[in-house]
């Protein structure tokens, strides 16, 4: 018989992030990591970092961090909050402004970790099915909601929207927190930060991970009014105080203070992808118009789970998600040029042209 103490246990299906693996000559790009090293002012910092500092606690407000921020987007220091990656950021989020009985809102294909952090947190939720080219329709959200969510540009999609979109939203969204997650805007997006200074019910997320190369430190920021970021600061300091540590602190900062280095690598990343978008509709492929370090592509006579599978064979690994509406579909991340001629070439031999 099973133990009683067991039925007090979490029952709960998790985030499946993308795999990652043990080998070095793969061509990974299944997790939209970015393929170029950090800037290296950010490297210099790690080297001379001095471990007797990780004795004390972190600076509390994560001040350096958080007014290169500010400096950055040209808002105040009070309008930034910082966390330990944006999942952390936006789990935040979650338990902060969405409060409602109403159920918060957001596309029925976006970011898979939404519906966890509502299961997490008992929040209800509702989706708006995206249109048959993956497109969002503002007109949707006019509904009375408990808050919404919306990746800009989506993901798995890589379609970004522009800040009409957004205006419409906030318009038909008075009543509601309203976040838009920009995990990705720096590869050709159109960013919402400064309409942060418009609504105060806006509030704008970011990462480290994909555009400055950062996701092993972890790094994620929230930019809105004092009113919302000063309720996160509330939850976040009731649940864990320091989540950003020293060395992310310095690091992070050095990252944004160069950003020549940042701009370089973005845009080497949209080169790549307009090259590998040309290639692969010339063999044949549908490929999203992106915004992104990605591409999601499909070929109509094409069995795209197969193909994955055959590229893991020869050590290039994209990502299949296994949905509704999107299998056949993959999602390839924009790596090096020279990783890109590799997934090609293999996909080439696929199809044996
Ligand atoms: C990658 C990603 C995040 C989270 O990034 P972190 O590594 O936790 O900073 C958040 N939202 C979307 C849409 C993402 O793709």
């Amino acid at each position: 018989m099973e133990n009683l103490w067991t039925e007090n246990l979490r029952n709960i299906e998790p985030y499946v992030p993308g795999e990652q693996s043990a080998e070095t000559d793969i061509v990974k790009i299944n997790a939209n990591e970015n393929p170029y090293p950090p800037s290296p002012k950010v490297a210099e910092v790690i080297k001379n970092f001095d471990a007797d500092k990780l004795r004390l606690y972190p600076n509390a407000n994560a001040t350096p961090l958080k007014q290169a921020l500010a400096d950055y987007y040209n808002v105040d220091i009070k309008n930034v909050f910082v966390g330990n990656g944006s999942d952390d950021v936006i789990a935040i989020v979650f338990q902060s402004v969405f409060n409602s009985n109403l159920p918060i809102v957001y596309p029925d294909l976006t970011y898979s970790f939404y519906p966890v952090w509502c299961s997490l947190f008992n929040i209800k939720y509702k989706t708006y099915p995206v249109d048959e080219n993956f497109r969002i329709h503002v007109e949707d959200y006019k509904e009375k909601n408990g808050g919404v969510i919306i990746p800009n540009p989506n993901a798995p999609t890589s379609i970004g929207e522009d800040l009409e979109f957004v205006e419409r939203l906030m318009e038909y969204n008075q009543d509601s927190v309203v976040v838009i997650d920009e995990a990705y805007v720096d590869f050709g997006g159109i960013s919402s930060v400064e309409l942060t200074k418009k609504y105060e019910n806006l509030l704008v997320t970011g990462t480290f991970s994909k555009s400055r190369s950062l996701a092993g430190l972890r790094i994620g920021f929230a930019i809105g009014s004092e009113k919302l970021i000063s309720v996160l600061e509330a939850v976040k300091n009731s649940y864990n105080s320091y989540t950003v540590d020293s060395l992310s602190i310095a690091a992070g900062r050095a990252s944004i203070l160069d950003n020549e280095y940042f701009k370089s690598t973005c845009q080497k990343i949209i080169n790549t992808r307009t090259r590998v978008t040309n290639d692969m509709r010339a063999l044949g492929f549908k490929v999203l118009d992106s915004s992104t370090n990605f591409i999601f592509a499909t070929k109509d006579d094409l069995c795209m789970k197969d193909l994955f599978a055959y590229l893991k064979t020869k050590k290039v690994f994209i990502r299949y998600f296994s949905v509704p509406r999107i299998e056949n579909y993959v999602r390839i991340s924009i790596g090096t040029d020279e990783e890109m001629d590799i997934f090609l070439k293999e996909v080439k031999g696929y199809l044996k042209v």
